[in-house]
């Protein structure tokens, strides 16, 4: 919003319409460009997306071209988009600005074959967009908060849009967040809740599964399954994980475990608890929940 209004309010912003998404909670990009006072120009199909697509939609009034990242969906089969890198090379051809609302950013390169599906932060930074967006949380692991990186002389025009006033985040916000850029910098991914859990061996969850187990009055069978990232980020990217499929009736053990505030899963007609997203400090209170759910039966 703070990028269009800053660089395209009363002027146009080309998108493709393959990328006209909407991300969490209904915010859709066309009401936010229109709420910007941006006006959006669609190029393209749904499917497909060319360079010169952009290039023929450029006229007086263009202000920006803009790329958004799917995040949260997948357009597959008989398809193609713009790269960025082409699309900022155009931009500036013609003396305007590229932007890239990425929306999920990442750093160190990620397990399972998700960075195929997913770009990260360092690869996109080598051949940098005028202007960039992404979200705190994500998979980026923070906080709540929009981040901007862009050119030194774009970035000051959007510290002076009154706008930002109203957009600016708490010293909590930043506080948090600093922590987590700390823990990057020091590469200590380990201490990033989303990384970690995204990194854990099969071998380490089943540990964690065996752990577990041997402590839960219900009887419980350690099976190897797939989950998926979720989040608003990789749609259709399954990545192992280790599950535990619990005893009893998996329709009322899941409102049981819900009602306690455990969230599993149903799988093949068993209630499974993820591994993957369970955290040793995690084991009291399922054990706790568990003995009360057993005790009830
Ligand atoms: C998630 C997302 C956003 C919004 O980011 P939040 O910080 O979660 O509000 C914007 N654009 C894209 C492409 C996204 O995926």
């Amino acid at each position: 919003f703070l990028i269009l209004n800053t660089f395209a309010q009363g002027k146009e912003a080309v998108v493709s319409r393959g990328e006209l998404v909407e991300i969490g909670g209904s915010f859709r990009i066309p009401e936010v460009m229109a709420a910007s006072g941006a006006k959006l120009v669609e190029v393209g199909t749904t499917n497909k997306t060319r360079l010169a697509d952009y290039e023929a939609a450029i006229g007086e009034e263009t202000a920006m071209l803009m790329k958004v990242h799917k995040s949260n969906y997948a357009i597959e089969g008989f398809s193609a988009e713009a790269a960025m890198e082409e699309i900022a090379a155009l931009a500036r051809e013609r003396g305007l600005i590229d932007y890239y609302d990425l929306g999920s950013a990442y750093l160190p390169e990620l397990p399972w074959g998700l960075g195929a599906a997913e770009p990260s932060l360092p690869r996109i930074l080598r051949d940098p967009p005028s202007l960039l967006s992404f979200s705190g949380d994500k998979l980026f692991g923070g906080v709540q908060a929009g981040i901007i990186l862009g050119r030194k002389a774009l970035i000051d025009r959007l510290k002076k849009n009154q706008i930002l006033r109203m957009f600016r985040v708490d010293k909590v916000t930043l506080a948090l967040l600093e922590r987590t850029v700390l823990a990057y910098r020091r590469g200590e991914t380990d201490k990033i809740p989303v990384l970690r859990m995204l990194f854990a061996t099969p071998g380490q969850l089943r540990n964690r599964a065996e752990a577990l187990r041997k402590r839960l009055p219900i009887p419980a069978e350690i099976l190897d399954s797939q989950t998926y990232v979720g989040g608003g980020t990789m749609p259709n990217r399954k990545i192992p994980t280790v599950i535990l499929a619990l005893e009893g009736k998996a329709q009322e053990l899941e409102v049981a475990f819900r009602a306690h505030r455990i969230i599993g899963r149903i799988e093949r007609d068993r209630f499974v608890l993820d591994m993957r997203t369970v955290r040793e400090e995690d084991f009291e209170t399922i054990i706790e929940a568990a003995s009360m759910i057993s005790s009830e039966e």
